[in-house]
């Protein structure tokens, strides 16, 4: 029997609404079609809470959100009154580390989040390596290792006997051009959604060549692959809502502090704000869990009023999706076009991210392919991004990573698997 191996690949920021745009023109995006067809498209593919980069990349190599990872960008410290940042957390184990633990040879392009958690800088048979630049560059990597047997990694050159039995590669354009950076400036939602229609074109040719190089290599038929993201990406314009927010919360009794990060300065309040971006993190000044948890019901009934407000989830709702128990006591997320900023914002600039419980954040592109997953199948129930990991190792014969929750996706699988 061939060898089972496994390409997994992350277009950072590649919300789904994207993919279902484009895709409705019949010529558009051959490869990532040709992928749709050999293989499963999941239609209601969900990412976690946050939806930021580094928690969310965490997640998906754990099979597991912050709840086990640690990782939830940014969350209060009770004890020490500070809000403290999570930066590169991940306290749970990631595929990578299981693969190294079963002596398994990978190599990670760019998939920053197995960086010495599994992958190593200067490590052939679990390599870790940082290109850089665009994903052109990134792919031609890839695509040198499937023809070659061979990474070139900033004049080392690193020999594989045959092809690894894992690749990751991580590719951040959609991302980078989705946030509207002054580089590529869209004064409107329509042109900043084109932008990136344009560098997803790109990126699906690269796509071609690597499917090509796979069939030379007779390498695809035995070969898993896996295309999905950590977010999608949302624009919002004019002045924050963090300080009506405050002005409401204040007219009905409470005292407020607010704080970006580190110790709060404020003494003697009863309720602390933080933001990442967009939705607002809201933190109770009562020791009691108890009486917390009922505070916050109560509220909640109030601030889902507020005309800027979409979505408000509690404490046990968060830790229901698998959110670490001190990222909030009520999360706020507002509606699309608004934000919780806490910096000054420019009134006519178009920003975009992807901090939001809103489905253009929330709803992923995600579709996977391999030997007994169903070919051109719409998997229509709702999935997670850390059930992705956990079920390709199952398919894979792999050890899985000792942390995940992720369930198994056992009705992408043909008959034959699913015994
Ligand atoms: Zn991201």
């Amino acid at each position: 029997m061939t060898k089972k191996r496994l390409i997994y690949i992350n277009l950072d920021g590649f919300g789904k609404y994207y993919y279902d745009q484009m895709s409705a023109g019949k010529e558009a995006l051959p490869n990532i079609k040709k992928l749709v067809k050999r293989g499963v498209l999941f239609e209601q593919a969900y990412t976690g809470i946050p939806s930021i980069t580094v928690p969310m990349q965490t997640g998906i190599v754990s099979g597991c959100y912050s709840d086990r990872t640690g990782n939830c960008d940014k969350y209060w410290d009770r004890e020490a009154n500070e809000i403290i940042l999570t930066g590169r957390l991940n306290r749970a184990q990631t595929i990578g580390e299981t693969l190294a633990e079963e002596g398994r040879t990978f190599v990670s392009i760019q998939q920053f989040a197995l960086e010495g958690k599994g992958a190593v800088r200067g490590r052939r048979d679990r390599l870790y390596t940082e290109p850089g630049g665009d994903y052109r560059i990134r792919f031609s990597m890839l695509l040198k290792l499937i023809r070659e047997n061979v990474i070139e990694d900033k004049g080392t050159v690193y020999e594989y006997p045959e092809f690894p039995e894992a690749v990751f590669l991580y590719i951040d354009d959609l991302d980078s051009v989705g946030h509207n950076p002054p580089w590529c400036y869209a004064d409107s939602e329509r042109k900043r959604v084109d932008n990136v229609c344009r560098v997803l074109e790109g990126i699906d040719e690269m796509l071609g060549e690597m499917f090509n190089s796979l069939e030379e290599k007779g390498l695809f038929d035995s070969m898993y692959l896996l295309l999905t993201t950590d977010h999608g990406m949302i624009s919002y314009r004019g002045k924050s809502r963090l300080g009506d927010f405050i002005c409401a919360l204040e007219e009905w009794g409470f005292r407020v502090a607010v704080c970006k990060e580190g110790k709060v300065e404020m003494k003697d309040y009863d309720i602390l704000l933080t933001s990442h971006d967009i939705q607002c993190q809201m933190f109770l000044n009562e020791k009691s869990e108890d009486l917390r948890a009922m505070k916050m019901e109560a509220l909640k009934k109030c601030i889902i009023k507020l005309p800027y407000v979409e979505t408000v989830m509690t404490a046990k709702e968060l830790a229901d999706r698998g959110v670490y128990r001190d990222y909030a006591d009520l999360l706020i997320s507002p509606a699309e076009g608004e934000s919780f900023s806490l910096y000054p914002l420019d009134q006519e600039h178009l920003y975009a991210t992807h901090d939001s419980l809103h489905k253009k954040c929330q709803h992923i592109f995600t579709a996977m392919a391999g030997p007994g997953i169903r070919s051109d199948y719409r998997e229509n129930s709702l999935v997670y991004t850390k059930d992705l990991i956990p079920t390709l190792a199952y398919c894979l014969g792999w050890k899985q990573p000792r942390d995940a929750t992720g369930r198994w996706l056992t009705s992408i699988l043909r008959e034959e698997m699913e015994r």
